[in-house]
């Protein structure tokens, strides 16, 4: 397997000033625009206008040509599909069609695929500005039985955060399920794996790197046992549910002929609804179940790109905010949006978002504190998302000094509105995991020709 060489890692205790940035979106309106302290892994100052640190400091990044945001987090993303990007046989269909053509591909994943797959994800999220990741794995054919230690593996060298979800899928066509009987797991293997992997892998603590989720791929695709069995292992072992809700109509019928309620109705009585669940799309909601929704405060992953490209609708994202959910963003499969660049989906989620509520509304810093704070607090991260004394020092720098935004008057709007795809430096924890283009070029290559290689076998796999 092709690893990556660790980045050059400064683990020395230095406070050093990221000095003077053209401007600063700290996601809690505060004044940073002087610059921020950084010590080991934490922001210890945020620097107010025209101001010098208060705290000795050892050294400085001079901030100039500079926008800092905090590292975005994505909270949805299908690693694997990286794997089958724009296939000419599913390319232009809506999600059920959609799906089951590319089921007939990703039987034949394995474990080297899955490796390089979840690098190439992650890296091309990083060069995009995210410090957290999340993947939502659900396809296990045989062979593949450890996929969630693979993933915890090739991210190791990567230096990121992340969120993995155990996905899960025990309803296979022979059931009345959309996905191939070989894809798909008993309840048994399910449940037993679940508890192995929160044990083996989850990190609880503040500053985690590592965090696990149980995640069935959608109510249709797990028993109603398994989809109450995962709620109640997640409740015990103290970590958060995740599931594809509400992205289309066929949904809602497929799902009333199937058990005969709506998808929310279900996921209520599987005793899912709480703090500790958060949704792939959401999009399809009555204004009755928006309200049940907010009242258990339900995170949900925006994903525009996706949503706009499988056509599938528009998240109310007002409406469920108002109503007490918490809103994060995500750049979902690599199947359904081909991109994995959560700089371009904030720019995406403005675009689409206006169309429903007027230009106003949805502004530069609104979505921007989508993909930060409220990615945070979706994924029940309190320590990262914003840029605030005391929180961790991921970090994301945007240098403005390029054609696309030459002349632009607010840096943040710029940032979003001429359409920001890559990040110069980020930091995560402290440390620089990406330093500057010669380095992003450098971790690109090593990660870039394993992985069109193990594409073109997948690909004639199935062909
Ligand atoms: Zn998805």
């Amino acid at each position: 397997m092709n690893h990556v060489t660790k980045p050059n890692i400064d683990k020395t205790s230095q406070k050093i000033w990221l000095k003077s940035p053209l401007a600063v979106f700290t996601a809690s309106n505060s004044d940073a625009s002087g610059g921020l302290v950084v010590h080991d892994d934490k922001i210890i100052e945020c620097i107010s206008a025209g101001q010098t640190p208060k705290s000795e400091y050892d050294s400085v990044i001079e901030c100039g040509n500079f926008v800092l945001t905090p590292g975005l987090i994505n909270t949805h993303h299908h690693f694997y599909q990286t794997l089958t990007r724009c296939l000419p046989q599913a390319i232009n269909k809506p999600l059920f069609p959609w799906l089951k053509t590319l089921y007939k591909v990703w039987q034949h994943l394995d474990d080297e695929m899955l490796y390089s797959a979840t690098q190439l994800a992650s890296l091309e999220l990083m060069l995009s500005g995210t410090s957290m990741v999340c993947d939502h794995h659900y396809v296990f054919p045989k062979g593949l039985d450890n996929a969630i230690d693979i993933q915890a593996e090739a991210l190791k060298q990567l230096g990121c955060r992340a969120m993995l979800t155990r996905g899960s899928m025990s309803l296979g066509e022979s059931d009345g399920g959309l996905p191939p009987d070989s894809v798909v797991q008993t309840q048994d293997t399910i449940i037993q794996d679940s508890i192995r992997v929160i044990k083996q892998h989850h990190e609880s603590f503040e500053g985690a790197y590592l965090n696990i989720a149980l995640a069935p791929c959608s109510p249709f695709s797990v028993t109603t046992e398994l989809m109450q069995e995962t709620a109640s292992v997640a409740q015990k072992h103290n970590v958060l549910l995740h599931t594809h809700l509400a992205e289309t109509e066929d949904e809602n019928v497929f799902c009333e002929r199937m058990y005969g309620m709506r998808p929310l109705a279900y996921l209520d009585k599987c005793n899912w609804l709480g703090p500790q669940t958060w949704l792939a799309h959401g999009i399809h909601f009555s204004a009755d179940e928006i309200t049940l929704l907010g009242k258990h405060k339900v995170g949900i992953a925006h994903c525009p790109s996706s949503n706009m490209l499988l056509a599938s609708g528009i998240c109310p994202t007002l409406e469920l905010e108002k109503a007490g959910c918490k809103i994060g963003m995500a750049v979902d499969g690599s199947a359904s949006n081909d991109c994995s660049n959560l700089s371009q989906e904030v720019r995406q989620s403005l675009l689409q978002q206006r169309l429903k509520y007027g230009a106003e509304l949805i502004t530069a810093e609104k979505v921007l504190g989508w993909a930060t704070a409220g990615s945070a607090s979706v994924l029940h991260r309190n320590d990262i998302g914003e840029l605030a004394p005391g929180k961790q020092a991921d970090i994301a720098f945007f240098d403005l000094n390029e054609l696309r935004f030459s002349g632009a008057g607010d840096p943040i709007a710029a940032l979003v509105t001429c359409g920001v795809y890559k990040a110069s430096k980020l930091m995560v924890g402290g440390n620089l995991v990406i330093e500057d283009e010669q380095h992003a070029n450098a971790l690109s290559e090593q990660i870039l020709h394993q992985h069109t290689q193990l594409a073109k076998q997948l690909h004639a796999k199935s062909a």
